[in-house]
């Protein structure tokens, strides 16, 4: 099912990370504001919870859903940040967020049509449609704070929607009252919520929406991943939350497609969900790394821009007024300037003046990559 509101083929994510990478090759100086992988290493327990596993001889076929060790963790770990007891029975462990989400949308009937919040990480369209279901997108807007009408939500015929806050592009964290009323329409509507919540440890001090398991009355997938907070992306380690049916049918769908997560890896997940104090620290790295970019981008460009929540990214106005072409900038910037951005348009086709900038190197090569961009714009 084609979305005719939306161009099909824009200059995507990975034409542009391609593209940086043979410029590296080259020899160039290439300041990367495309992928969104942590600069950091994870924590120094993960990576030796990890050797030691395999050492041990961890490196078996385990329970389709997940190591008990593995599982338990996960629920003392929700009991402890959004104080929610969850049953290990209510949790799958699985190799990576997106496999995650596969399954969340796998698991909805089939031909449902999904609700996407725009601007969106294209993965959830992808997903949704290889899957066969059909998408309906939802534009948000700068101007307005990237806030939700629910009205639009409310008179839709969705029966699922995805909740991705702290959100990827924006950074926005949607206000509690907002969520409620949107919790309000799904239990009405008897829609599923997919709550993406894999930024959700990168939150900047505003009281904010913590996960929809605080949500009471609907019947809620949430979809979280370590690659972001714990640094572990190539890890793939990740897992879901549900109601015990649902999960017992994800379950199913881990076992068939890959019998279970990798054992060392379940190990490594039970080591990172006590390292509390690292994600502490790189909130923080990230919220100072935020304001560096903020100011630059309002004071060498002139953007407009919604100072991040949380999650790592900035989604900047480059040029209101006059026409702006996020995809031509996006590539001449790089073979000119060597810096790599996202065009706005791979999160939707009305965000062609914006490009998604990751916040994931040091401040001095933040505020460099801004100042290359200031002179190709000049
Ligand atoms: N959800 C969002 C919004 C993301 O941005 C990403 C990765 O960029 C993921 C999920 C999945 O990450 P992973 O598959 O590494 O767990």
């Amino acid at each position: 099912m084609q979305e005719q509101t939306r161009k099909e083929r824009p200059v995507s994510l990975v034409d542009i990370f391609l593209k940086a990478r043979e410029l590296e090759r080259e020899g160039k100086d290439v300041i990367h504001f495309d992928a969104g992988e942590p600069d950091f290493d994870p924590p120094e327990q993960v990576m030796s919870a990890t050797i030691n596993a395999i050492r041990a001889g961890r490196g078996r076929y385990t329970e389709s859903g997940g190591i008990p060790e593995a599982r338990r963790a996960i629920s003392e770990h929700i009991a402890r940040k959004i104080r929610v007891e969850i049953a290990t029975n209510q949790i799958v462990v699985t190799a990576g967020g997106r496999l995650a989400l596969y399954y969340a949308f796998a698991s909805l009937p089939k031909n449902s049509k999904i609700g996407i919040i725009s601007p969106d990480w294209p993965a959830y369209k992808d997903l949704a449609r290889f899957i066969g279901h059909q998408v309906q997108f939802f534009e948000t807007r700068l101007e307005d704070g990237w806030d939700i009408d629910v009205d639009q939500i409310r008179n839709s015929d969705c029966n699922a929607i995805v909740l991705n806050y702290p959100n990827n592009p924006t950074g926005k964290i949607l206000e509690d009252s907002v969520i409620r009323d949107l919790v309000q329409i799904a239990s009405e509507k008897k829609m599923t919520v997919v709550s993406d919540e894999v930024y959700s440890d990168y939150v900047f001090g505003k009281k904010h929406f913590r996960s929809i398991l605080e949500t009471t009355g609907l019947h809620y997938i949430l979809v979280t991943s370590l690659s972001k907070s714990y640094a572990m992306t190539g890890y793939r380690a990740a897992y879901l939350v549900s109601d015990e049916k649902t999960i017992q049918h994800i379950g199913r769908m881990n076992s068939m497609i890959m019998t279970s997560a990798p054992e060392f890896v379940q190990y490594a997940i039970v080591a990172a969900l006590s390292c509390e104090e690292y994600v502490k620290e790189k909130a923080e790295l990230i919220k100072k790394r935020r304001d560096v970019a903020a100011s630059a981008l309002k004071e060498r460009l002139g953007a407009e821009l919604y100072s991040p929540d949380g999650a790592l990214y900035v989604f900047p106005k480059l040029h209101s007024g006059r026409s702006f072409d996020s995809e031509r900038f996006a590539l001449e910037l790089l073979e000119k300037k060597f810096v790599s951005v996202s065009p706005g348009t791979a999160f939707g086709s009305w965000y062609k003046e914006h490009v998604r900038m990751t916040l994931l190197q040091d401040e001095k090569r933040i505020e460099e990559g801004i100042e290359r961009m200031a002179q190709l714009i000049e």
